[in-house]
């Protein structure tokens, strides 16, 4: 019996369809998903999308399940029954999926197909290098503010004693400091806790359990300034082929051992789902590409070298001077509205860029503003967000803020930043808080300790010393960022519930936006400014709620 199937008119009888039913989400319709194939095979399979009139179940069909050269049966079948086989059938179909993934098309087949990998105990220093990756990549990194760091294995806290450190002259020193800076965050959790909930005390609407949970996180965040950059943390990815494969390039490129090492046990884990995918980060190609890298970051140290200015000792207090909040707005389009309203009306013209851009730069002011408030329009929610259009002006700032407030908006990826070397030099953070609660002294005490000992082991060994650098320390980096992501990273990262440090930041990047472009800043209407003692209290009341819990 013949069934028709999809819209290019293909058959397929009986027998046919009991073939392709596990793998397609519907045997009829012209929309549909794959399923229960390894990656590979699914790219392999798009990937034949761009040279053939084929319908994508008759590839599967014709060019792999019934083709014995694809190694399909191995692959799948073997698969069913035993997992670990589809490992070792992926690798010996490498050469059959090569020559369909690379054959039929260019790079970006390589996107065709994805992995999720762990990368558990890799210091913070690696998680940012990971998480630098913007494009095709999604991280999600162990949080400092839900999850204690004091937990000791084998009698040791979990700090990434870096290589270069424990052959130097240095060891002793940096055990004892970061060692000290775990014992003051172990030693100050309790008493932070105890302090938070005797400064703001539960009220008759609020659950025993959303105050523990807002209290304790309070506390976490407080003396996560405590914690190295070699602090081990756990960060997943997922992320397509040829962003890992970029990735595993960029880590291999590194001065850094500790990145070298993730980047060989990455590709490792890889090669046993996505060989096809990534291999090109370890071959001459990549090889060549690695160097490349190398070789620009060294020229750059050299020649910058002439340029750095000798006295940087009062750097960090010029700028907090001139910009308290640490962010300084260093461009800007001051033509930008004329633009933004020429790239709203674009769309709806036949115009020429150029004719319309003249056009709206001859608008009266009134008439830009009417054009830019039909655009906007109502926003109910921060997710409602303008258009295109708002991506033609940017934004340049300068950032000088803790390192934990770097981590955690480094995250952002529809942006240029980039961060200069994690250092003691700037100084570092105290929360005000602490100094309230009247625990600011051993916090400090633990850091400076920890500081001191960075700047001398800088001097020796630059790039290492950066895992000596405690997250209350200060950090210089740049952004650049246009109008529709600003929108997004001010009013994300200004809400009630984030941690103070970058809220203030987030708002500080509202405040020069609206300052020099108040026409375009008028729709951002997400912007918390406000400030909150136990920032995550009102999300775990909307949990309680959503738990349907009472207040005890
Ligand atoms: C209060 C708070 C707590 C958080 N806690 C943690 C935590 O503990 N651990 C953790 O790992 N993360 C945490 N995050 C999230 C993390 O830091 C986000 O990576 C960060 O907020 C960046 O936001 P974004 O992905 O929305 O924005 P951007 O990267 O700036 O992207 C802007 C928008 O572009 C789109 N976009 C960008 N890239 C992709 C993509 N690959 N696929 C699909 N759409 C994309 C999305 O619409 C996104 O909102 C937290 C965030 C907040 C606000």
């Amino acid at each position: 019996m013949t069934t028709p199937a999809d819209p290019w008119g293909d058959q397929f009888n009986h027998e046919e369809r009991a073939l392709l039913a596990p793998f397609v989400t519907d045997l009829d319709a012209p929309i549909f998903g794959l399923c229960n194939l390894p990656e590979v095979v699914k790219g392999a399979l798009f990937s034949r999308y761009s040279r053939t009139d084929k319908s994508l179940r008759r590839i599967l069909l014709d060019e792999f399940i019934q083709a014995p050269e694809s190694g399909f049966a191995a692959i799948v079948g073997s698969a069913r029954e035993n997992g670990a086989d589809q490992l070792v059938a992926v690798r010996q179909a490498e050469a059959f999926y090569e020559r369909v993934l690379i054959g039929y098309g260019d790079d970006s087949v390589a996107e065709l197909g994805g992995a999720h990998v762990a990368c558990e105990g890799v210091s913070n220093i690696a998680a940012k290098a990971l998480e630098d990756a913007r494009i095709g990549i999604s991280p999600l990194e162990k949080s400092t503010r839900y999850v204690v760091f004091n937990r000791k294995l084998a009698g040791q806290y979990r700090y990434l004693r870096e290589p270069g450190i424990m052959a130097s002259a240095y060891a002793c020193a940096y055990q004892s400091a970061l060692d000290g800076l775990f014992d003051t965050y172990s030693a100050l959790l309790d008493p932070t806790i105890a302090a938070v909930r005797a400064h703001s005390p539960r009220d008759a609407q609020t659950s025993e359990r959303a105050y523990a949970s807002a209290t304790r996180a309070k506390a976490c965040d407080l003396l996560r300034g405590l914690l190295p950059m070699a602090t081990l943390t756990n960060v997943g990815l997922f992320g397509n082929g040829r962003a890992f494969e970029y990735l595993l390039t960029k880590l291999y490129a590194s001065p850094l051992p500790e990145l070298r090492t993730v980047a060989g046990a990455m590709q490792h884990a890889l090669d046993a789902l996505i060989p096809s995918f990534v291999k090109r980060a370890k071959t001459e190609r990549g090889q060549e590409q690695q160097a490349y890298l190398r070789a620009m970051r060294e020229r750059v140290a050299v020649v910058s070298r002439e340029y750095q200015q000798r006295e940087i000792a009062d750097s960090a207090a010029r700028s907090l001077a001139a910009e308290p909040t640490g962010v300084s707005l260093v461009e800007f389009d001051p033509d930008a509205e004329a633009k933004v309203v020429a790239d709203i009306l674009y769309p709806h013209s036949d115009l020429p860029l150029a004719e319309v851009r003249a056009l709206a730069a001859a608008l009266p002011a009134a008439e830009r503003l009417a054009i830019l408030r039909a655009y906007v329009g109502e926003r109910g929610s921060r997710f409602h967000k303008p258009g295109r259009a708002f991506e033609r002006p940017v934004y340049t700032f300068d950032i000088l803020a803790d390192l934990g407030a770097y981590r955690d908006l480094q995250r952002h990826r529809i942006l240029t930043q980039e961060r200069q070397h994690y250092t003691t030099r700037h100084g570092y953070v105290t929360p005000p808080e602490l100094v309230a609660y009247d625990l600011a002294a051993p916090y400090a005490q633990a850091i400076e300790r920890a500081s001191t000992l960075a700047e001398q082991i800088a001097a020796e060994l630059p790039e290492p010393a950066q895992y000596a650098v405690p997250l209350a320390c200060r950090v210089r980096w740049r952004i650049s960022i246009n109008l529709r992501a600003a929108y997004h990273l001010a009013e994300l990262r200004s809400s009630p519930q984030g941690h103070p440090a970058y809220r203030q930041v987030a708002q500080a990047i509202y405040a020069h936006i609206r300052a020099v472009h108040p026409t375009l800043a008028e729709g951002m209407r997400f912007v918390d400014m406000g400030d909150y003692a136990l920032e995550r209290l009102d999300a775990e009341r909307r949990l309680d709620a959503k738990l349907g819990a009472q207040p005890q």
